[in-house]
């Protein structure tokens, strides 16, 4: 689960964009570095308590789920979103930009709050009916419940039958029951992309897709050209773990490997590995004291989380947020976590990852300004985030945190397989995401059903069912709600594994990177933190990535983990 929520929600607010009033006049010389300095005290004056305020209301929020509570955090959003809206501020902040800055570090942080006022400077009809469409479509997600033989199912039973269900003619009915909320929102989403698109041609974005990567400081012709270099390093290995895949839920089924269709995998879009594997992990997961092991570990590397983890809210209870993240209310050293821990290899791993994002949060040095006091890219805090939730699929690191496992190289070797399909998996996935909701904003008006079936067979090898012409695409909430988003967790996953390869080099004398375990090295905590955290958002992503690993952001470390999970 991203501990990124607050910042997706943030990415996502960016709605569309028109230039609002160019009025201000260039301003001369060193005038401009005064002027810079006064537009970021008003800054740190005004919106920065409002993001606080945003923050700790969001927090109550989901601890209680209490409409009230809901309540109170959009309308602390609301008066935040109107402020970073404003035109004059805009255009002053515009101004600036346009002149010469003389300190490296100011003229970062004006980048940082143009671009984060740039995304805010809608024209509020095209605003409001933006906001209209996409409500109306994330209403269709949350009321539509799927049908079969007359009885409405949960999102959950729809992933049971998926996961358990021998019965073919079920998951056929099941299947294509969770397909047809695509149907309900078709329109909504079609209209979403048009106004989406003119807004960021008023902008001289060629369409909302380009924007909105933009925004985030990523240009689209390069994210392509790393999914292409993954889809490359990728096409094999994956070919391979499909064929093992298929061969097993066809014995499964008892069908043959041609008859297999989309229904027969786990997850309605294949964006998980089915669960082959053959050594029942939850033996040697459920006996762990999940935080007492999260506290030893990170303390270990140097980086201690106590101080997050009394923070936190970490059990179930009523109402509240059933899922995990991570969240930094202040800049100031208060991150919290709040997760649903139940002894079980999941929630180890999910706590894991909630305190990788929440050490990051910690150790951005407090000396930098409120601008750039936090991670480099949501791609970045997800990838350290991803780094630690695998440590613990390693015989060795549970060993080394005294957890006994019975026999450690089947659990490697049963760990390794599953390790290697789940990012296979997930990456040929993503590939289907990426280039599909690029293709959606260039041109709207083609052929999306086929577009979308094109692209899941040529990336996930899936089989296309018989005759199906529907819009599968809109069955899946992130292409309405978290658009041109979801090349992020992939960039992340590259991130951490060339993050991982860095350390493992650097830090620990060239050890083989799968063998690389970290426990009780803090020498790992410092590499963390001078080579990663410590810039903050001073640097962007890609110069991020090559100040901490030597290179800019790439597949290589990812397709060399996967050509090593390979190995018997
Ligand atoms: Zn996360």
């Amino acid at each position: 689960m991203s501990a990124t929520h607050a910042m997706l929600g943030a990415l996502v607010a960016l709605a569309v964009l028109c230039i609002s009033g160019r009025l201000a006049a260039a301003e001369s010389g060193g005038d401009n570095d005064a002027r810079a300095k006064r537009f970021i005290q008003g800054y740190e004056a005004t919106i920065r308590p409002m993001e606080i305020e945003v923050a700790r209301r969001w927090w109550d929020a989901n601890l209680s789920g209490k409409d009230a509570d809901y309540q109170k955090k959009q309308e602390a959003e609301t008066q935040l979103e109107l402020r970073l809206a404003d035109p004059r501020a805009f255009a002053e902040l515009k101004a600036i930009r346009e002149g010469r800055l003389s300190d490296p570090l100011v003229a970062r942080q004006i980048q940082v709050l143009y671009l984060q006022y740039l995304g805010r400077q809608v024209a509020p009809e095209l605003l409001q009916q933006i906001v209209a469409r996409s409500n109306a479509a994330e209403q269709a997600f949350n009321v539509y419940r799927p049908k079969v033989d007359g009885k409405e199912l949960a999102d959950s039973d729809v992933r049971r039958v998926l996961r358990r269900s021998k019965d073919l003619l079920q998951r056929r009915a099941v299947w294509e029951a969770s397909k047809e909320v695509g149907r309900k929102v078709e329109a909504d989403l079609g209209e979403l992309v048009k106004l989406r698109n003119q807004a960021a041609r008023k902008l001289d974005f060629a369409d909302y897709h380009v924007m909105q990567l933009a925004l985030g400081e990523q240009d689209q012709k390069q994210v392509l050209a790393l999914f292409d270099e993954l889809d490359k390093l990728t096409g094999g290995p994956f070919h391979a773990a499909k064929a093992e895949i298929d061969a097993a839920l066809a014995a499964r089924y008892g069908i043959s490997v041609d008859q297999l269709r989309p229904w027969h995998y786990e997850d309605p879009f294949f964006q998980e590995s089915p669960e082959i594997a053959k050594v029942d992990f939850d033996a040697v997961y459920a006996p762990v004291d999940i935080l007492k092991v999260c506290r030893e570990f990170y303390v270990g590397i140097g980086l201690p989380a106590d101080d997050i983890i009394r923070r936190s809210d970490l059990y179930e209870k009523p109402g509240k947020n059933p899922h995990a993240f991570s969240t930094d209310i202040d800049r100031e050293g208060d991150v919290r976590v709040l997760a649903n821990i139940v002894p079980n290899h999941y929630w180890l791993s999910t706590m894991l990852h909630e305190l990788g994002h929440g050490v990051y949060s910690k150790y951005v040095p407090r000396s930098l300004p409120y601008a750039l006091r936090t991670d480099a890219h949501p791609l970045t805090t997800e990838g350290i985030a991803m780094m630690f939730e695998h440590v613990a699929d390693h015989a060795a690191w549970l060993q080394a945190m005294g957890i006994a496992v019975p026999e450690p190289e089947k659990f490697d070797a049963a760990a390794r397989a599953m390790r290697r399909n789940r990012l296979l998996i997930f990456s040929r996935w993503c590939q289907v995401m990426f280039r599909f909701e690029k293709e959606l904003y260039r041109n709207p008006e083609q052929d999306l059903n086929r577009l979308w079936w094109e692209l899941v067979e040529k990336y996930q090898e899936l089989r296309r069912p018989e005759g199906r012409n529907a819009p599968d695409y809109a069955a899946k909430i992130h292409v309405v709600a978290a658009p041109a988003y979801y090349h992020n967790y992939m960039m992340g996953e590259m991130f951490a594994a060339q993050v991982h390869h860095a350390i493992a080099r650097e830090v620990l004398g060239g050890s083989d990177p799968f063998k690389a375990v970290y426990v009780g090295n803090k020498a790992v905590g410092e590499f963390l933190k001078e080579r990663v955290f410590g810039p903050g958002r001073g640097m962007t992503w890609n110069d991020l990535t090559r100040h901490a690993t030597g290179e800019p952001l790439g597949a290589k470390a990812l397709a060399e983990d996967l050509s090593s999970y390979a190995r018997k």
